[in-house]
C-alpha cells in the first residue's frame, strides 16, 4: 500500500512532479539516511504479540511479513503515485504481474473486457487466451476506432484496457474519450503507460481508474531490473488489490523497488532527452531511401499526432519503428536482419526504456507468438525494426543503423 499518512504530512502541499520525484517517499529511519534505504529484509520484528495481533488483524499500521509490505516497496509506490495523480499504487514483481493482479482482482467467469489489438503481445495471450480459460470473455478492437469501442461494450463488460503509446507502431488513443465510454459503460478504464511514463502522459488526469505500468522499462530506465505497477484509488488498491496481492505473492522485491525507485528521480530529465532525440533519429530515418515508411508519434505524418501532442506534452516518446524497403515478407525480414547484424554499437536486445538503445525485430519476438492474422491485424510486418532511442550521440546511433540499411 502507498500511503504512509506520517510521511506524506512532512512535505508541504502542491509540490511540482519534478520535486515529488525526487521526495517523496516514506520517512527517513532513526539513521536519517539522505538516500533512501533499502530495507532486504522478508519479515518484520514484532515489539508484542498484542500488537501483531493488531497488525494481523488490520486494526494497526505496520509491516509483518514482504508478501504484505515493505518501506522501500513502499516508498516506490508512494513515488510512482505522487507522479502519476494517483491516491495509491501497488508495485509487482513485473509488469505483466501487474495486468495479472489486476484481471485477477476485477473480473470474473462471465465478466467482459474490451482492448486494442495493438496491445503488447504478452497482454494479448495473457486476457485473451489464459484468461478466457477462467470463462473470462474479451473482445479485440483496433486501436484508433473508438465506435468499435463503444460497439465491443456490453453489459458485462467490467474493463476497457488500453495502451498508448502502442509498442512497437506508436498507435496513439484518446483516453479522454475512452473514459467516457467505460464511463458510460459502468465499466473501469485501464491504462498501460509503459511508452509514455508520467513525465509526458498522466492517464488518470485524463479519467482513467487504473494506471498499469512495466517498471521493467523507463521507471528503471537503465536496463536492470523487473517490476512492475498499478496505480489506483485507494479504494481499489486496498480493496481489491491488496487481498490478492497478499494471496497470491507478484510481490516486487525490495531491492528491485529500491532501484525502480531511484530509476524514477531522473525519469523526467531521461523522457525529454531520449524523446527529443527519438525525434531527431525519426526525421533522419524518414528521409532514408531505404526505409518504406516510420512510426512515430512525434512526426507529423503519424496519423494521431495532435491527439499525441496534445496529451504527451508535446512529446513523442523514445521508440521509433520503421519499415525497410522490401518486395516480398521473406525479402523484408532478411533486410531487417542484415541491419541488425550489422550493429556495432546499439544493442540487439528485446527490451526498451533503457539508457542504452535497443533495436529489435517485432514480427520474431515481441509479436512471435501471435498467428500471422493477428500479426497483420497489428500492422507487424516481417521488414519492420524498432529501435528504443536511449543517450547515445544522435551521430554514433545513426552511423550505427547506417552500416547496414547504406549495404542493403
Ligand atoms: C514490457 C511491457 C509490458 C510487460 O512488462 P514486463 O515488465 O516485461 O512484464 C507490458 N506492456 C508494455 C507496453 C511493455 O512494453
Amino acid at each position: 500500500m502507498s500511503h504512509d499518512p506520517n510521511s506524506r504530512k512532512l512535505l508541504p502541499e502542491a509540490l511540482r512532479r519534478q520535486t515529488l520525484a525526487v521526495r517523496a517517499a516514506v520517512d527517513r529511519s532513526q539513521y536519517g539516511e539522505n538516500s533512501e534505504a533499502l530495507f532486504l529484509t522478508s519479515g518484520f520484528v514484532q515489539e508484542s504479540a498484542e500488537s501483531q495481533a493488531r497488525r494481523f488483524g488490520g486494526e494497526e499500521e505496520g509491516d509483518t511479513y514482504g508478501r504484505s509490505g515493505n518501506p522501500t516497496v513502499r516508498s516506490m509506490e508512494m513515488r510512482l503515485a505522487a507522479l502519476e495523480g494517483s491516491e495509491a499504487c501497488m508495485a509487482t514483481s513485473s509488469g505483466m504481474a501487474a495486468i495479472m493482479l489486476m484481471c485477477f482482482s476485477l473480473l470474473k467467469a462471465g465478466d467482459h473486457v474490451v482492448f486494442s489489438q495493438s496491445m503488447f503481445g504478452s497482454t494479448i495471450k495473457l486476457i485473451g487466451s489464459e484468461f478466457a480459460r477462467f470463462g473470462v470473455e474479451s473482445t479485440i478492437v483496433p486501436q484508433t476506432d473508438l465506435d468499435a469501442w463503444k460497439a465491443a461494450v456490453r453489459p458485462s463488460t467490467r474493463l476497457l484496457f488500453a495502451e498508448t503509446p502502442t509498442n512497437p507502431l506508436g498507435e496513439v488513443c484518446d483516453i479522454a474519450a475512452l473514459a467516457e465510454i467505460a464511463r458510460h459503460a459502468g465499466a473501469l478504464l485501464a491504462v498501460d503507460n509503459c511508452f509514455a511514463t508520467p513525465a509526458l502522459q498522466r492517464p488518470m488526469e485524463l479519467g482513467a481508474d487504473i494506471v498499469m505500468h512495466s517498471g521493467t522499462k523507463y521507471l528503471d530506465g537503465q536496463g536492470r531490473v523487473m517490476a512492475g505497477a498499478l496505480c489506483a484509488s485507494e479504494k481499489l488498491v486496498r480493496e481489491k488489490f491488496l487481498p490478492v496481492q497478499k494471496n497470491g505473492g507478484m510481490v516486487l522485491s525490495p531491492f528491485n523497488a529500491w532501484v525502480v525507485l531511484k530509476g524514477l528521480e531522473t525519469l523526467d530529465l531521461r523522457m525529454r532527452a531520449q524523446s527529443a532525440l527519438a525525434l531527431e533519429l525519426a526525421h533522419w530515418l524518414e528521409q532514408h531511401p531505404a526505409i518504406a515508411r516510420v512510426y512515430y508519434p512525434g512526426l507529423a505524418s503519424h496519423p494521431q499526432h495532435a491527439l499525441a501532442m496534445r496529451q504527451m506534452e508535446g512529446l513523442g516518446g523514445a521508440v521509433v519503428s520503421f519499415d525497410v524497403k522490401a518486395e516480398s515478407p521473406e525479402q523484408g525480414r532478411a533486410r531487417a536482419f542484415h541491419v541488425l547484424d550489422a550493429l556495432q554499437v546499439l544493442s540487439l536486445c528485446t527490451n526498451l526504456g533503457d539508457t542504452k538503445t535497443l533495436l529489435t525485430h517485432p514480427a520474431s519476438t515481441s509479436h512471435g507468438k501471435l498467428s500471422e492474422a493477428q500479426r497483420q491485424a497489428a500492422g507487424i510486418g516481417q521488414g519492420l525494426v524498432r529501435v528504443a532511442v536511449g543517450l547515445e550521440h544522435l551521430d554514433d546511433m545513426k552511423a550505427d543503423i547506417s552500416r547496414g540499411l547504406d549495404t542493403l
